[in-house]
């Protein structure tokens, strides 16, 4: 990897997320050689996916260099590619562009998309993990719409307009409602030949309520909320498979539908030789101490989305949201510099600071550790939030100037079809 072996102790981070970024912040100015390690050159604001893919917002405003990050840390590296393997006897991690051996190794490589072992909704379906899977949406999106002017079979046309949202977290709540603000004030105008009143948007959620990790009334609010902009909410329903054009449930009901968005879950994204069976529970995840060290092992370290820290209060760890990984990314920083000073560590400790999701325009629910509020000024803190984790200036201003212009104008200018997505069909 052509990086120098100094007298600094070298530490090793696997992944540039939230957890990651959190924790090269912290390192950047000590001394340590600390190399980091991200299959993409930038960092994914994952939050406001959902806005790339309904035209929203274009992606680069949601990415920022990883180089760009860490430029003014002295002792700091950064090498593109994917960790393919790591080898905790040799203590070296194993990628395409060569080995690297580490002093501190560092997990932060978050999760991805879980199909639940269903491998034709794996195939058929649409994820929106990354910057390229919500390219993808957007374009099939629009793609959709161009096809179901040119058909004059109902059903057919039909099918191309329905889309269902499988998953009522808040990722499925969010996409479902940027559509439905889409069919009202955005499709009839630019397909004016086309009934857009025959587009169909359905959010299916397992259990009996969306937003299930919120509180009971943020998820009745959201569901009023979608109801009102004429999103079909189903609870209880499961969905068995897809075949490109039907959606089977457990249900009597099924869709016929070009579009299905998987948002259903996420596993830990494990790497080989760290992923036997002692290593990793529920979700996929690695077993860590209060420390973030990975169980049997002195000098590694996960975080984040990744990372099961299991304690009374979070019996299956912490929520796979950007908070606990940017908390753990910060406090391991902190604890590095102890263990290489010869200092005892402090056990991690996650302040609740609430959780949130929008449905629309002035339409958002809040939950406080103490307060819960919901409506138009929940939706600006909501964008608030947002706007203050993103990193970068111009990202901010860039994201800024979007929402108010979409608010003031009723338009998602970034609904361009500029790499076609081809979709797989089923033979
Ligand atoms: C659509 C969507 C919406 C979300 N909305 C919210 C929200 O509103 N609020 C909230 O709190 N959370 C939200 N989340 C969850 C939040 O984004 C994650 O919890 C958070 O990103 C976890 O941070 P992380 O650092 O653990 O992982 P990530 O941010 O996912 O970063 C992992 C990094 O590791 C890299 N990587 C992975 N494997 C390898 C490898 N083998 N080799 C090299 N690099 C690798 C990846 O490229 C990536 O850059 C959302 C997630 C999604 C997908």
């Amino acid at each position: 990897m052509n990086i120098p072996r100094t007298s600094f102790p070298r530490v090793v981070i696997i992944g540039g997320g939230f957890a990651g970024i959190s924790l090269a912040k912290q390192l950047g100015k000590q001394e340590v050689q600390a190399v980091l390690i991200d299959k993409h050159n930038y960092h994914t604001f994952q939050p406001l996916l959902y806005q790339v893919s309904t035209g929203g917002l274009e992606p680069d405003s949601i990415a920022y260099p990883i180089r760009k990050i860490v430029k003014d840390y002295p002792n700091f590296y950064f090498r593109l590619t994917n960790v393919d393997t790591i080898d905790t006897e040799k203590k070296c991690v194993c990628t395409e562009i060569g080995d690297l051996t580490y002093d501190q190794l560092i997990i932060a490589t978050g999760s991805e998309t879980n199909f639940f072992g269903n491998t034709d909704i794996e195939k058929y379906s649409m994820a929106m993990k990354t910057i390229p899977q919500s390219l993808n949406l957007r374009s099939l999106i629009l793609e959709n719409f161009e096809q179901a002017i040119l058909k004059s079979d109902f059903e057919e046309r039909n099918a191309l307009m329905n889309f269902v949202i499988v998953g009522a977290g808040p990722t499925g709540v969010e996409l479902a409602g940027a559509l439905a603000e889409i069919k009202k004030g955005i499709l009839p105008k630019d397909y004016p030949d086309l009934d857009i009143r025959q587009m169909k948007i359905n959010l299916i959620q397992s259990s009996d309520r969306i937003l299930p990790a919120m509180s009971e009334q943020a998820s009745a609010k959201a569901e009023d909320y979608l109801q009102g902009l004429g999103v079909d909410v189903w609870k209880n329903l499961r969905v068995t498979n897809y075949d490109s054009d039907l959606v089977s449930t457990d249900g009597t009901v099924t869709f016929r539908a070009a579009t299905l968005v998987w948002s259903a879950g996420v596993k830990g994204a494990t790497i080989a030789g760290l992923d036997g069976e002692q290593f990793i529970t529920r979700g996929n995840r690695i077993i860590v101490n209060e420390f973030n060290q990975v169980k049997g092992f002195d000098d590694i370290f996960a975080l984040g989305d990744i990372a099961s820290m299991q304690s009374e209060e979070y019996p299956f760890g912490h929520p796979m949201m950007a908070q606990p990984a940017i908390q753990q990314g910060k406090h391991l920083g902190k604890n590095l510099v102890r263990k290489l000073n010869g200092k005892e560590m402090k056990p991690f400790k996650y302040r609740d600071k609430g959780s949130m999701a929008t449905v629309g325009r002035n339409k958002a629910v809040v939950d406080m550790p103490n307060f819960k509020f919901q409506g138009v000024f929940a939706w600006f803190v909501w964008m608030f939030v947002h706007l203050f984790f993103l990193i970068g200036f111009r990202n901010r201003m860039v994201v800024f100037i979007n929402w108010v212009y979409n608010y003031i104008r009723f338009d998602r200018e970034a609904r361009l079809i500029i790499r076609p997505y081809k979709k797989i069909r089923k033979p």
